[in-house]
C-alpha cells in the first residue's frame, strides 16, 4: 500500500496525508469567482487538487470534498450591476459555464458545492462570536473588522513576520501594530491590515445588502471560506487548498477568523497550487492574458488535451503555457489511446482505484504518492507503456488483465478518460498536414523525389506518413 505525502506550506516539508480524525479526509478548496468564464490557469489549481483527491483515493482514504461558488464578492457584484442583472442570475450563468468546463476536463464533482449567498447567516453568527471574543469591532458607519492585533499569530502562515522585518515595512517599523483597515475584498500590500468582516451598504451595491445586527450590508470576501469550511467540515479538519496568491491575505485571514471563534486549529495541512503563466507572467483575468477552455477548442485542441498540459509540470513549480505544448499533449494522449487500443479488454478506467490494483504499474502511483509529482509520474506511465508494448505478446493472460488493471487505474488517478475523440486530426500541425497533403498530390503525380523528399520532411517534424489505397494518415514519429 503506498502512503500519499504532501508538501505542506505551513510547515514548509512533506507531510503524510492521513485524517486527524476518523477515516475520512476533510478536504477543502477555495473554489471559482464567478463572474466570468474560469481560465486555464484556475483550471491548473482545480486539476491538481482533483488529482489529489484522485491519488487519495487511489491509495484508499475517504476524501470528504467541499469547493465553494463565491458568489458574492466586490466583483460579482460590481459586474452584476454594470450589466443590470440581479446577482443570482449573473453568477448562476457562469456557474453553469464552470460546470460545464469542470465537466469536460474530467473533475469530479465535490461532495459538496456552497456558495457564499447561501451562507449568509453563518457568516453573521461568526462575526457576532468575533465581536464577543474582543477579535472584531464595528464601526461608527455599520462595518466590523477584524483587529489583526488581538491575534497573536496572525502572519503564521505566510511568515509575514518574516517577511516584514526583511522587508523593513510597516509593522516592523510601528513595532508590530496595525493601525490601517483594510476595505477591499482583494488587496496586494505584504502588510497586515484589519480586514473587513462586514461591509455596511453602500450605493454601489444596489440591491445586494442584508439585515444584521449592525445594519444593512454584507460580509467581506474572506470571511465565506471560514464560515462554509465550519459548516461543511467542522471547526477543525484536515487539508485546506487553493492557488498560491491564496495564500496571503485570504488563507491568513481565514486562519484568524476560525481560530479566534471557534477556539481550534483550523487547518491541518495547507495544499498550494503554484501558478500557470504566460511569458512570465501568471496568467489572470486581470492581465488578460488569458486562455479559456473555449478559445483552445477554437483552436481544436479538447479538454483532455489541455489537461494533460496542464499535468505535465510538477504543481510545486510554475508552469509556463504555451501553445505547442498543446500538441504534444495530443501526440502523448494518442500514444495512451494506441495502447488502449492493443491491450483491449473491458477494465473501465473510472473503475474504483485501490493501490494493490496498480500492478505492473505501480511504480505511476509511487510518483503521485510523493508530493503529487504528475511530471514524474507521466514519465514513468509512458516508459512502462513504452516496455510492455514490446513484450505485450509474450504476456500471459494473467499478466495481460494485470496490465489492463494497472493502466486503468493509473489513468484514474490521471483522471484521463480517453474517450475516442471526434477530431484524430486537429493535433496535427497544420504545416504538417499540409506536406503530407503535397506528397499524397507528389504521389499522384508520380514525382517520386518531391515524394521523398516531403517524407523526410514530414519525418523531421516528428510525424509519419502511413499510406493506404485510398488515402494517407499521420502518426507521431
Ligand atoms: P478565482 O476564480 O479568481 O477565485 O480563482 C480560482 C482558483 O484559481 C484559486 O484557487 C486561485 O488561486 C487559482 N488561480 C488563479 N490564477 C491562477 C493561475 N494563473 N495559476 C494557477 N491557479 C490560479
Ligand atoms: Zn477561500
Amino acid at each position: 500500500m503506498s502512503h500519499l505525502q504532501l508538501f505542506d506550506s505551513q510547515t514548509r516539508q512533506n507531510q503524510p496525508v492521513k485524517p486527524i480524525e476518523g477515516d475520512t479526509l476533510g478536504f477543502y478548496c477555495c473554489g471559482p469567482t464567478v463572474y466570468g468564464p474560469a481560465h486555464i490557469g484556475n483550471f491548473r489549481t482545480f486539476v491538481m487538487q482533483d488529482v489529489f483527491r484522485r491519488v487519495a483515493e487511489s491509495t484508499g482514504l475517504k476524501v470528504r470534498h467541499v469547493r465553494n461558488i463565491t458568489d458574492l464578492d466586490d466583483k460579482t457584484i460590481r459586474q452584476s450591476q454594470e450589466q443590470s442583472m440581479s446577482l443570482g442570475d449573473f453568477t448562476s450563468g457562469w456557474t453553469e459555464k464552470f460546470h460545464a468546463d469542470a465537466e469536460a476536463l474530467n473533475l469530479l464533482q465535490p461532495h459538496v458545492e456552497p456558495s457564499a449567498v447561501e451562507h449568509i447567516p453563518e457568516q453573521i453568527e461568526m462575526i457576532e462570536t468575533l465581536i464577543e471574543k474582543g477579535y472584531a469591532y464595528a464601526t461608527d458607519e455599520g462595518s466590523v473588522y477584524f483587529r489583526v492585533d488581538s491575534f497573536e499569530d496572525y502572519g503564521r502562515l505566510s511568515r509575514l513576520k518574516e517577511r516584514e522585518i526583511t522587508t523593513g515595512t510597516e509593522i516592523a517599523k510601528s513595532g508590530g501594530s496595525v493601525s490601517e483597515r483594510e476595505d477591499s475584498d482583494e488587496y496586494e500590500r505584504d502588510s497586515a491590515a484589519d480586514f473587513v468582516l462586514w461591509k455596511s451598504r453602500k450605493d454601489e451595491d444596489g440591491p445586494n445588502y442584508w439585515d444584521s445586527p449592525w445594519g444593512a450590508g454584507r460580509p467581506g470576501w474572506h470571511l465565506e471560506c471560514s464560515a462554509m469550511c465550519k459548516k461543511h467540515l467542522g471547526d477543525s479538519f484536515d487539508i485546506h487548498s487553493g492557488g498560491e496568491d491564496l495564500l496571503f491575505p485570504h488563507h491568513e485571514n481565514e486562519i484568524a477568523q476560525s481560530e479566534c471563534c471557534n477556539g481550534a486549529t483550523f487547518v491541518h495541512h495547507w495544499f498550494h497550487i503554484t501558478h500557470l503563466m504566460v511569458d512570465a507572467k501568471k496568467m489572470s483575468k486581470s492581465l488578460g492574458n488569458l486562455y479559456t477552455l473555449a478559445d483552445l477548442d477554437e483552436k481544436g485542441h479538447s479538454a483532455e488535451v489541455v489537461r494533460y498540459v496542464l499535468l505535465s509540470g510538477s504543481y510545486r513549480q510554475q508552469l509556463n503555457f504555451t501553445l505547442d505544448s498543446l500538441d504534444a499533449a495530443g501526440s502523448a494522449l494518442r500514444k495512451l489511446r494506441d495502447f488502449q487500443e492493443k491491450l483491449g479488454g473491458e477494465v473501465a478506467p473510472n473503475a474504483a482505484a485501490s493501490a494493490e490494483a496498480f500492478g505492473p504499474f505501480q511504480p505511476v502511483l509511487d510518483a503521485l504518492c510523493l508530493d503529487l509529482n504528475t511530471a514524474d509520474a507521466l514519465g514513468k506511465l509512458f516508459s512502462i507503456v513504452k516496455t510492455t508494448q514490446k513484450q505485450l505478446d509474450s504476456l500471459s493472460d494473467d499478466e495481460l488483465e494485470a496490465t489492463r488493471r494497472g493502466f486503468a487505474h493509473s489513468l484514474y488517478a490521471f483522471g484521463f478518460s480517453l474517450a475516442a475523440t471526434d477530431e484524430p486530426a486537429t493535433d496535427i500541425p497544420a504545416e504538417v498536414q499540409e506536406m503530407a497533403e503535397q506528397r499524397w498530390q507528389a504521389k499522384a503525380d508520380k514525382d517520386w523525389a518531391k515524394c521523398d523528399e516531403l517524407r523526410d520532411q514530414i519525418k523531421a517534424a516528428g510525424w509519419v506518413v502511413k499510406d493506404s489505397k485510398d488515402g494517407f494518415e499521420l502518426e507521431p514519429a
